[in-house]
């Protein structure tokens, strides 16, 4: 069975279906995570390589392409992504060697007499050498060869890939139909799917995690400490957190800093609209430029948030960015 597209993904995969000849032989998909970049990747690819499409240009889902495509098993698709090893544990990057892998792939025509298809998702996984090994083939690929590339972190593709590729922007959907689906998925109350979706930024696939049992009181306590800062000793917040995987905690603090240079601009809180009253009274302490120094701070963590060396320091070398944020440390006195 292939995965269906996310309904909020239809429309933009009719239209890139529309005109299939001119289909170009490299796109790049950029979108937020957490909106179904993947699956909308996968349906392409069943689309492209479908041998009975419907009249929207959508895989039929019944043909043999559609099946081998639903089973990993077409000859003429491959699908680089982050390698898994034995443990199960995901490794940090596309190797040159799945780029290598793809020689003979990319010499042979199809199979099926159609075309080939390649998957690189997340594209920003790739290194350095990666990158390099695939330009040749972006810059000359075989006939019928499509490369799908898809990312979240546009920042992090190489010019050099990014200039070869038609670059699409995927959007997420619409709060309404974001909330729809949330509640259809998990049964929730709109109340809930409102509030996860906020705590996810607007992201649904996010959003769900919440309605993990413990999720929801998870997330309450790292904002608790979080929002604590700065009266609370930092010492207090990283004890809170530094236990918790880094990805969780990261991204509400950055998150709950953008709420506060939201508020200190005279906008709505996005994502913590219920903490308004804390953050205005934060943002009244916080002066544009250390915001600015705070936010590029904590973006700069993320490079070391999948596997930081020492979780604790990891941790407090965070809450120093966003202590930034409310100008420097008072000097100590009595010494
Ligand atoms: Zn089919």
């Amino acid at each position: 069975m292939i995965e269906q597209e996310f309904p909020w993904h239809t429309e933009p995969l009719r239209r890139e279906l529309a005109d299939i000849a001119r289909l170009p032989h490299a796109l790049l998909l950029l979108g937020t995570p957490g909106i179904g970049k993947t699956r909308y990747l996968h349906a392409l690819a069943a689309a492209l390589l479908c041998e009975s499409p419907a009249g929207d240009g959508r895989a039929c889902g019944r043909c043999d392409a559609c099946g081998w495509v639903g089973a990993g098993t077409h000859p003429d698709l491959r699908i680089l992504t982050l390698p898994v090893d034995d443990d199960g544990k995901v490794g940090k990057e596309i190797k040159v060697d799945q780029v290598r892998a793809l020689s003979d792939f990319l010499v042979v025509s199809g199979h099926r007499g159609g075309r080939r298809v390649v998957l690189i998702d997340p594209a920003d996984a790739m290194n350095t050498v990666t990158a390099n090994t695939l330009l040749k083939t972006l810059e000359e690929p075989g006939d019928g060869l499509v490369f799908v590339l898809a990312s979240s972190r546009p920042d992090a593709i190489p010019p050099t890939i990014r200039s070869r590729c038609q670059v699409r922007v995927l959007e997420g959907p619409v709060m309404e139909v974001a909330s729809a689906w949330v509640q259809g998925e998990t049964g929730c109350s709109p109340q809930d799917a409102g509030s996860w979706l906020a705590m996810a930024g607007g992201a649904p696939l996010h959003a769900t995690q919440f309605a993990e049992p413990g999720r929801a009181a998870a997330h309450r306590a790292m904002l608790e400490a979080i929002a604590a800062l700065p009266e609370t000793p930092s010492e207090l917040t990283a004890d809170a957190l530094h236990r918790v995987d880094a990805r969780q905690w990261l991204p509400v603090m950055q998150r709950w800093l953008m709420d506060i240079g939201r508020c200190r601009a005279g906008a709505e809180p996005r994502y913590f609209p219920a903490l308004g009253s804390r953050l205005a009274e934060l943002a009244l302490r916080t002066d544009p430029a250390g915001l600015a120094e705070a936010g590029r701070g904590l973006a700069a963590q993320y490079r070391h948030v999948e596997h930081p060396l020492n979780p604790r320091l990891f941790c407090e070398a965070s809450i120093e960015c966003y202590l930034g944020a409310f100008g420097a440390p008072a000097p100590a006195t009595g010494r």
